[in-house]
């Protein structure tokens, strides 16, 4: 997109801050990069309208065909393995499996292009906590049979900090300067909170809970998702300006969607469902350099035989006796009999691949909205210099107060490498803009590059020297926007149904974008396809 530097950056980063950073010594050094990953290939063959009839010679038969290598389709893929199954492939658009959990291999440790935490999970996720036994990660349980995971595994202190006005801060929430009337909403806040935390329903069921298939769906709960968190925390008398900047940066954490763009109800959850109850902390995270490709690489690893890259299915045909799934494979077209597919791809394009689904929809699949985010990973030949003696060290998660980013995550932490090259990796939701994708798709790696690296200047003006180099990944999809009204419409309990043979399963299905909810419904789709 054609703009000027001060444009773009008063576009990402607010008027005020792009006239401060509009100093041109700081475009004498730039760092090398490029825009990586996504393949923009499918919507472009899908509009082409293409015949995708195939040769007799190119079509093999299996029993099941798995569409998408996320966490979805690699879990139900890692649960076929699991209980012997082996008649089946996974067809994943990409060169690289894992979604939106996908990881790149560097120096001197692995990073995340997305998803890069998982909290441990309660006793009754039995599941979730089988597969990171598997992956040896469980150290014991304590007295109340909770799991606990190896300490090298869980996020390692300092965990948080914040930057305001010039210093680094411990934690998330601003403590620094918080008036009387700050400190006593933040208590409140925290008194609504843990009364949530308590709540149970007629059946013994959380309001909020992980995954989200157990929350309970009695109204008094499931009424928070008709307004925004924002009113929520109106009609509650909350306006102090760092409680809402609190919440806001949780909205835009988990959902790439501001506080007054998602659900009182997701707000909610974001705080609650983590607690196991009120007066304790919330579960510990656990994370690797590489976040959550972690779990991607151990899934891969499991069902590599069966893993197939590179291959874009175009077309799924329901037939009588089963299914006919067509794939682009290097430029060729080539097909799959099979029996039954789980479709792990996002739901919104179920009625351009699957024939049929559009005169004779199960469901609404344009209700499935997603929203648009760019992460960067950012090498650096060293730490950025403390500013003051007394600032608050490098932390895992490093916030930015006045920035509209998420700030970033340093790979190094994790290993407890505090000294020398490292990789930061920095969050962006298109959350501040009308048509956050399309314009995402209209700024170039330098233009993106270069908001990145302004921003971060703020708390490292060493940024610019100490970068070698600078990958951009634009997640045109990344997330399902949980926005009023979407999470208890019931879309979400239509689309659990299959089609015909076709068995869905995303973490769409959830109306929120979690690794815990990936899991489930990859599991409840290979056990339903199964039986
Ligand atoms: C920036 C970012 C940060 C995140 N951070 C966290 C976090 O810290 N913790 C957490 O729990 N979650 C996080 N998430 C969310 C998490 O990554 C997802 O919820 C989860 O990994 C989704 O898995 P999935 O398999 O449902 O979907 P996806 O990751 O969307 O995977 C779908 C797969 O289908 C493939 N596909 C699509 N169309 C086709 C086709 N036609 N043919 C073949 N393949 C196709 C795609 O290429 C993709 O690999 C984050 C997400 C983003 C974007």
């Amino acid at each position: 997109m054609n703009l000027s530097r001060r444009e773009l950056l008063t576009m990402f980063l607010g008027a005020p801050f792009a006239m401060a950073a509009c100093d041109p010594r700081q475009r004498d050094t730039f760092p090398d990069g490029e825009v990586v990953g996504q393949s923009a290939g499918l919507g472009h063959v899908l509009r082409e309208n293409r015949n995708f009839d195939i040769a007799a010679d190119r079509w093999e038969s299996k029993k099941v065909v798995i569409v998408g290598g996320g966490v979805a389709g690699l879990t139900a893929a890692w649960k076929f393995r699991r209980d012997n199954f082996n008649d089946f492939v996974l067809l994943e658009l990409e060169k690289e499996v894992g979604g939106t959990a996908r990881s790149g291999v560097g120096e001197p440790v692995p990073y995340p292009w997305g998803a890069h935490y998982l909290p441990v999970p309660f006793q009754e996720n039995t599941e979730l906590i089988s597969f990171l036994d598997e992956m040896s990660l469980i150290e014991a349980r304590d007295a109340d049979g909770e799991v606990l995971v190896k300490e090298q595994y869980l996020c390692r202190e300092p965990e948080e900090r914040i930057f305001y006005k010039g210093r680094w801060y411990e934690g998330l929430y601003l403590n620094v300067g918080a008036s009387h009337e700050d400190k006593r909403q933040f208590g409140e806040f925290q008194k609504k909170i843990d009364e949530w935390i308590n709540w149970r329903d007629t059946s013994g069921r959380r309001a909020f809970a992980v995954p989200l298939a157990t929350c309970s769906d009695d109204a008094e709960v499931t009424s928070l998702d008709k307004i925004t968190f924002a009113e929520w925390l109106r009609r509650n008398g909350f306006t102090s300006e760092r409680l809402q900047w609190y919440c806001d940066y949780a909205t835009r954490d988990d959902y790439g969607l501001k506080l007054d763009q998602a659900s009182a109800w997701v707000g909610l959850f974001y705080f609650c469902s983590r607690v196991r109850k009120s007066g304790v902390e919330s579960q510990p995270f656990i994370t690797f350099p590489e976040g959550n490709g972690r779990f991607v690489n151990h899934l891969v690893e499991k069902a590599s035989e069966n893993i197939r890259r590179s291959q874009m299915v175009v077309s799924i045909t329901p037939k009588v006796d089963g299914v006919d799934v067509v794939c682009l494979d290097s430029g060729e077209l080539r097909g799959v009999r099979c029996e039954k597919v789980i479709y792990a791809s996002p739901l919104f394009t179920a009625p351009y691949i699957i024939r049929g689904f559009r005169e004779d929809a199960s469901f609404a699949a344009n209700e499935f909205q997603h929203n648009a985010w760019f992460v960067a990973n950012m090498f650096l030949k060293d730490r950025p210099k403390p500013r003051f003696a007394k600032d608050f060290p490098l932390a895992w998660d490093n916030v930015l107060y006045e920035s509209p980013s998420l700030g970033y995550v340093a790979a190094t932490h994790q290993k407890g490498i505090d000294h020398g090259p490292t990789i930061l990796t920095y969050y962006y939701p298109m959350c501040h803009e009308e048509n956050g994708r399309t314009k995402l798709f209209n700024y170039d790696w330098r233009q993106l590059a270069d908001v990145c690296l302004a921003d971060m200047a703020r708390a490292h003006p060493d940024i610019y020297e100490l970068t070698s180099r600078i990958d951009i990944m634009r997640w045109g999809h990344a997330m399902i926007s949980p926005r009023p009204g979407f999470i208890w419409n019931g879309v979400r309990e239509k689309a659990t149904q299959p089609y015909r043979n076709i068995h869905f399963a995303h973490t769409d299905l959830s109306g929120i974008a979690l690794f815990e909810e990936a899991f489930y419904h990859g599991l409840r789709a290979a056990k339903s396809v199964v039986s």
